[in-house]
């Protein structure tokens, strides 16, 4: 039999250094973790913004590179007509065998034209008639809103060259009154940027775009045949940087795939172009997601470790409390434990201001033992442990005393209420089978106040009225100080 008992203050301190000791283990093992899961993050994305910013920068410098090398050529062109006697004739075959050598010598350079206002060809390096440009951006750009800057125009399709795109770049000349009288201008090939950009993608779903400030593609890698001449607008988040500045970074969903990217973009000297650098963030962060879902399962593996240690920490501290408490011949509390339960700090203060303790001594057992042995009599013992237990409630405390003692004691308990338990443990015994036919029990009870009395005290009295039941024939129930047995055997 195993008597249900309360933990011990020992007990609940040692389950709760366990189970906080475990607690604290896996809040510290996550904050760990999370830490380093944040570090790792942070760490992706400057890897993210850092690529972003290589993309723009490599394409920033060969786009000038590009653009400067057409912007030499115009000079250049500019010379020529100055100074060179058949500049007025148009279409004068010197002229044009000049220009289409340096045209020669040019990769991705489409044609260079010389107009006159409003957009008449007077040299040029294409093939039959010229058209008529007046309605092109980059000459009616220096005819309206004239400055000496190199214009860079839109991406077109060629009107003389099938199915291909281009971008005009263009200056103007003045004659001596500073009207503009010319504009020369290099028409290169779009794919230039699309070619020759060299920038090479260390992270996979990375993108290059060369683009003018409202939106407009020049250039678009991967997928430049998709995206060129398209417009698809400035991501709001770009609108935090005022028009014109030079270099800048952040992060949008691309309107061009619909991607969560890291952008950094670069203003390409002397235009209102950009080469625009970005980084998936999706892709960058797949590793990182890897080692989130590693961690998380370690955390998981270790806190599962560590609850399964505590678990197994608590129950062996739970038995060998219960060996500890335990008589062990009995199964019911021994003397140690009852004794420390019963004057518990928590018990004093939960058990009101009555205590009831109970002393309850085996009538002529020596008898039993010298009779039948001493192992018959261990087994009668636990039978009677066994009844006075069943007696008692969930709240009772019930111990061996002595070797055939008991000790019982009631909280919240008036003489009277432990007066009927004690009847009922009494008629309880007599009915535990023996050998020798019914065996019996004295009780002696005391009450105590509380406030005033200790337990020490209430057991004192307790066997004295035990005594005093043994003197009065056994078998009964006396209360201490009572001049007769409260409860006489029948
Ligand atoms: P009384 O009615 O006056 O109490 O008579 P009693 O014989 O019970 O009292 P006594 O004090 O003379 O003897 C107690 C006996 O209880 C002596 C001892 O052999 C027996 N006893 C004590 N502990 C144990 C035990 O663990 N096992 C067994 N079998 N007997 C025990
Ligand atoms: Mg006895
Ligand atoms: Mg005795």
């Amino acid at each position: 039999m195993k008597t249900p008992q309360p933990d011990s203050p020992f007990l609940r301190a040692q389950l709760a250094r366990i189970w906080g000791g475990t607690v604290g283990l896996m809040v510290a093992l996550a904050v760990l973790f999370a830490a380093y899961g944040v570090l790792d993050y942070r760490a992706q994305f400057a890897l993210a913004e850092s690529e972003a910013q290589e993309i723009a920068d490599m394409a920033a410098l060969n786009a000038e590179a590009t653009l400067q090398a057409a912007n030499q050529l115009l000079t250049g062109m500019g010379a020529i007509l100055q100074h060179a006697p058949e500049a007025a004739t148009p279409q004068a075959p010197q002229i044009r065998n000049t220009l289409l050598s340096w045209q020669a010598g040019t990769p991705y350079l489409m044609d260079l034209l010389v107009v006159e206002p409003p957009g008449r060809i007077l040299h040029w390096t294409g093939p039959g008639t010229p058209p008529d440009v007046s309605d092109r951006q980059y000459v009616r750009h220096h005819l309206e809103a004239p400055d000496s800057r190199l214009y860079v125009g839109e991406p077109q399709m060629s009107k003389v060259h099938p199915d291909k795109w281009f971008f005009g770049v263009s200056k103007p000349l003045r004659d001596k009154a500073g009207k503009v009288d010319r504009v020369v201008v290099a028409a290169i090939d779009l794919s230039v940027f699309g070619d020759s950009l060299g920038v090479r993608f260390s992270i996979p779903g990375s993108t290059l775009v060369i683009a003018s400030g409202d939106g407009k593609i020049y250039a678009r890698i991967p997928d430049n045949e998709k995206y060129v001449g398209k417009h698809p607008g400035i991501p709001p988040e770009a609108a935090q940087y005022p028009a014109g500045t030079p270099a800048g970074l952040f992060v949008t969903r691309s309107p061009l795939d619909d991607r969560q990217r890291v952008v950094a973009f670069r203003l390409l000297r002397g235009t209102s172009l950009y080469a625009v650098g970005s980084v998936d963030i999706g892709t960058i962060m797949a590793p990182w997601y890897e080692r989130l879902v590693l961690v998380v399962g370690m955390w998981l593996v270790l806190g599962t470790a560590a609850l399964w240690f505590a678990y197994r920490l608590a129950v062996s501290a739970r038995e060998h409390e219960t060996l500890a408490a335990i008589d062990s011949l009995t199964g019911v509390l021994n003397r140690r434990s009852l004794l420390g339960l019963a004057d518990s700090p928590e018990r004093r203060r939960e058990r009101g201001d009555r205590l009831v303790v109970m002393m309850v001594d085996v009538d002529h057992f020596k008898v039993i033992n010298d009779t039948y042995g001493h192992a018959v009599g261990d087994e009668i013992l636990c039978r009677i442990a066994a009844a006075l237990h069943s007696c008692c409630r969930q709240s009772d405390l019930v111990g061996r005393y002595g070797g055939e003692e008991f000790l019982v004691v009631l909280d919240h308990a008036s003489v009277d209420d432990s007066l009927l338990l004690a009847e009922n443990m009494r008629q309880a015994v007599t009915a535990v089978s023996t050998p020798r036919g019914p065996v019996s029990v004295s009780i002696g009870i005391a009450a105590i106040d509380t406030v005033d009395g200790t337990l020490d005290d209430a057991i004192r009295r307790a066997d004295t009225a035990m005594y005093a039941a043994k003197a009065a024939g056994r078998n009964c129930v006396m209360v201490a100080d009572a001049a007769a047995p409260a409860v006489p055997a029948a």
